[in-house]
């Protein structure tokens, strides 16, 4: 067995994490985390730390669950692979097919597996240019998504995104048309919600006919910008954006990766703001990141005219409808059932949080709080009057976000901005420890810097 010591060599010397900087981390190390359960990780130091990011958005049910491990040991035994190319699938896909269709809105009746959020944001780009190909418009290929828009890491969905950063590495630009969010803490200046919903949705208006909508394929938009630090839009905005979708005959894709199964209080933030659209993305919560897996739910409107019109779709991995993936969703979605989980999402935990971060207001670097559902950000700036960001933006949140690890509780930064998204089986007295350490590490990080 190797030692403490030794995992730390391995990883120094072998392994290449997702987005680090790897001379840095070489300086640096890693953290090593051993075991987990309920809502806590645990690293090779000891350290207990409280993890008010689910993970990476994804563990919504939290860590040790016995139904998950069981379905997984279950189908292992007795399918443990096999693949759904030639005419073939299996029970746990069939099943878990027919159970999203039965918790998605109305209309979404139909489901392509994946095994990551990008995989599947790949597939609707596939899919939705095929769609066009078989109505007779092969010319309707742009999609336009936002600045700060996250949906994944491949070459089309990272191109799709809206990170700079990402864009700057590799990025298929002839494909990819991008608007501003409605990022109010940012954009909003004196203009009220709805002001602010229908200038925001009308840059669409204005992207399309500058592209020309025989262009345009789809629109993608998260319903809560995640990764790009919880932008929440105003009341009325994605009304504003359905109706523009539908003057122009524009797809409207919601990447659900994050708001699905039960973050904002509903199965889908779809629900939540009564949204109808016509592929959804799904990933993280699907399996509450036990596994992985990811699908697509496609709109009867969809379905039915690629059923009719027949002709191969030339798309799918080795891994799509994974039986050991589907038998983990299973019983992932039925633990989010019998636990009521969604309600104490909805009745409880989000009111509450909502109230709760509020406490942070008064504090001299933060400029905003929000939550929408399990998701919130508390903002942090220089002055709070303008308000006057940091520069270099980053660093402080960086700094603060390390303050709260060291002290127990597990938050990611964006940019300046502290990201919660706690599992969903999240008690009132774990928002009140979350929301007791954020303050002590606003309070450590300010004690180091003032006001920058
Ligand atoms: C995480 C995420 C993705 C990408 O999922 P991966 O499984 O990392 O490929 C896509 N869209 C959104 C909204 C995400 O948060």
């Amino acid at each position: 067995m190797p030692n403490k010591t030794d995992i730390h060599l391995f990883e120094k010397r072998h392994h290449l994490p997702p987005f680090s900087d790897f001379k840095n981390l070489k300086e640096e190390g890693t953290r090593i985390i051993t075991h987990a359960e309920g809502h806590t990780i645990f690293d090779s130091d000891g350290n207990a730390i409280l993890d008010a990011m689910a993970g990476l958005w994804c563990v919504n049910v939290g860590y040790g669950r016995d139904e998950l491990v069981n379905a997984a040991t279950k189908q292992m035994h007795k399918l443990p692979y096999y693949n759904s190319f030639f005419k073939t699938s299996n029970e746990p896909v069939a099943r878990l097919s027919a159970k999203l269709a039965s918790i998605a809105p109305e209309h979404l009746n139909h489901v392509i597996y994946a095994n990551s959020g990008s995989e599947a944001n790949d597939t609707i780009i596939r899919l939705v240019r095929h769609y066009w190909a078989l109505k007779g418009q092969p010319e309707k290929r742009v999609i336009i998504g936002r600045e700060y828009g996250y949906h994944g890491s491949t070459i089309m969905a990272a191109s799709m995104g809206g990170m700079k950063a990402m864009h700057e590495q590799s990025a298929n630009e002839a494909d990819f048309e991008h608007i501003r969010p409605p990022y109010g803490f940012l954009y909003q200046g004196n203009q009220t919600d709805a002001q602010f919903a229908e200038t925001s949705a009308k840059l669409l208006r204005d992207k399309i006919i500058e592209v020309g909508a025989d262009k345009i394929a789809a629109f993608i938009a998260e319903p809560v910008q995640g990764a790009g630090g919880v932008i929440i839009p105003p009341d009325g905005y994605f009304k504003h954006i359905q109706k523009i979708c539908t003057e122009f005959d524009i797809l409207f894709i919601a990447d659900e990766v994050i708001t699905g199964f039960g973050r904002t209080g509903n199965w889908f933030a779809s629900q939540t703001m009564n949204l109808t659209p016509d592929l959804v993305t799904l990933a993280k919560g699907l399996t509450s990141g036990y596994v992985p897996m990811s699908a697509v739910l496609v709109s009867d409107k969809i379905a039915s005219h690629l059923i009719e019109e027949g002709g191969e779709f030339y798309h799918g991995f080795t891994y799509s409808g994974h039986p050991v993936s589907a038998a983990v969703a299973l019983a992932n979605i039925e633990l989010i059932e019998t636990e009521g989980l969604i309600e104490h999402v909805r009745d409880i935990t989000a009111p509450y949080l909502a109230s709760a971060i509020k406490q942070l207001d008064s504090h001299p670097l933060v400029g905003q709080t929000r939550s929408f559902g399990l998701l919130a950000c508390v903002e942090l700036v220089r002055h709070k009057s303008g308000p006057v960001l940091f520069d270099p933006v980053g660093a402080v949140g960086t700094k603060c976000r390390d303050h709260a690890i060291n002290n127990g509780l597990m938050v990611r930064a964006v940019r300046d901005g502290m990201i919660l998204s706690p599992p969903l089986s999240f008690q009132v007295q774990d928002i009140d420890i979350t929301i007791y350490k954020l303050k002590q590490a606003l309070d450590a990080t300010y004690a180091e810097i003032g006001n920058g």
